[in-house]
């Protein structure tokens, strides 16, 4: 076996994450080296930990033992360096687009926060209701596979109907397409202990096999936090645009610049950050509390090179809302600036 039919093997593995890409076009195959009955393949991967890893492996060695049957097969890994996995990620955002139903979803947003509790999924769900309230086609698709909250602040719990070409989505009270695995479990509160392949898969069905229609934006509830699941979803889907969410507390420090970090990784444009819980207006007197002292929101935006596009205070109707399954019942005109803030980025 020679080192050019060792590629040309490696040529026929589409990536199982990246529509119609193959591991040599993707600039993955740093090296092969042959001696002997040894065939050893470096593949360079955007991650050194991405869960699609060992599924990487075992595809490659079954392609290349197929091909020449009683050789042995090695498999080294490394990290690509920046400007490799800049081209990685580009060709992979090329490829989602050619979904062929892509072409009537104009534009997707992902929700996104560095980590958990900071109200990431109530501020997507507030997003698309506000969307939706301006005529516009808005979908969700809930890709917090672990700790999916989408259905329960919209107080959803039919399932998604399969038809022949695909899953319909559930429809929300004022018309949102909605799509979240806690729809599809027999018991939503079951825990989802699914392993970093099995989500990616799911995230790559809820994007190809849902029968989405047209739209106008498909609002994307990301896993929260920096680690592998968010990096996943977000290297999957073709996304437009993220919306960063924090609170105060994180405002300050690290949480943020990582989570800018990896969106500037991806090359999505970073739309802004919203600061949730904020401050707090007192009911009886109206008085603005800022709890957790002067905001820091300019500098940190300043310091990761974007705006803060609103900020939310604590406010217990809307709690009440999400706990209740209304959030498309709340309005105000912090969420509508925020709203045509993102309009105005993302030009339809
Ligand atoms: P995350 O998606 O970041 O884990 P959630 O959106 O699920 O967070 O929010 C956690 C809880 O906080 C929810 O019960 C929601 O009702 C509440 N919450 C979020 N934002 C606010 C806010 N601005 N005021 C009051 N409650 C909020």
């Amino acid at each position: 076996m020679k080192e050019t039919e060792v590629y040309q093997s490696l040529q026929t593995i589409k990536h199982p994450e990246i529509q119609e890409q193959d591991l040599v076009s993707l600039g993955m195959i740093e090296k092969v080296l042959v001696d002997g009955g040894t065939v050893k393949v470096i593949l360079a991967l955007p991650k050194l930990d991405v869960p699609i890893k060992n599924e990487l492996i075992d595809l490659i060695k079954d392609t290349i033992s197929r091909f020449e049957t009683g050789w042995k097969v090695e498999v080294e890994l490394i990290e690509m360096d920046p400007q490799r996995r800049e081209r990685f990620f580009a060709i992979s955002r090329e490829a989602q687009k050619n979904v062929p139903h892509k072409r009537k979803v104009k534009k997707i947003v992902a929700v996104m926060s560095g980590k958990g509790g900071v109200g990431k999924s109530s501020i997507a769900g507030l997003l698309a209701s506000s969307l939706k309230r301006r005529e516009l086609g808005v979908g969700i698709l809930d890709a917090d596979i672990t700790g999916p909250s989408i259905p329960m602040l919209f107080g959803l719990n039919t399932s998604p109907i399969g038809s022949e070409y695909g899953i319909i989505p559930v429809v929300s009270t004022s018309g949102i397409k909605i799509i979240s695995v806690n729809l599809l479990l027999p018991d939503p509160d079951q825990p989802v202990i699914w392993r970093g392949p099995l989500i990616s898969k799911t995230i790559k069905q809820f994007w190809e096999d849902i029968i989405w229609g047209e739209l106008d934006f498909l609002v994307v509830d990301l896993p929260p936090g920096t680690a592998d699941a968010a990096l996943t979803v977000m290297q999957s889907l073709p996304l437009d645009g993220v919306l960063l969410v924090t609170t105060p507390q994180d405002l300050a420090g690290m949480v943020v610049r990582k989570a800018a970090n990896m969106i500037k990784m991806i090359q999505v444009p970073l739309l802004g950050i919203v600061e949730n819980m904020s401050y707090v207006i007192c009911p009886n007197c109206g008085q603005h509390f800022d709890l957790f002292g002067p905001s820091k929101a300019e500098k940190t935006g300043q310091m990761v090179g974007t705006r803060i596009i609103g900020s939310f205070p604590i406010d217990p109707s809307l709690a009440v809302l999400c706990d209740t399954g209304s959030i498309e019942n709340y309005s105000s005109s912090i969420l509508e600036e925020i709203t045509s803030q993102i309009i105005d980025k993302m030009p339809l």
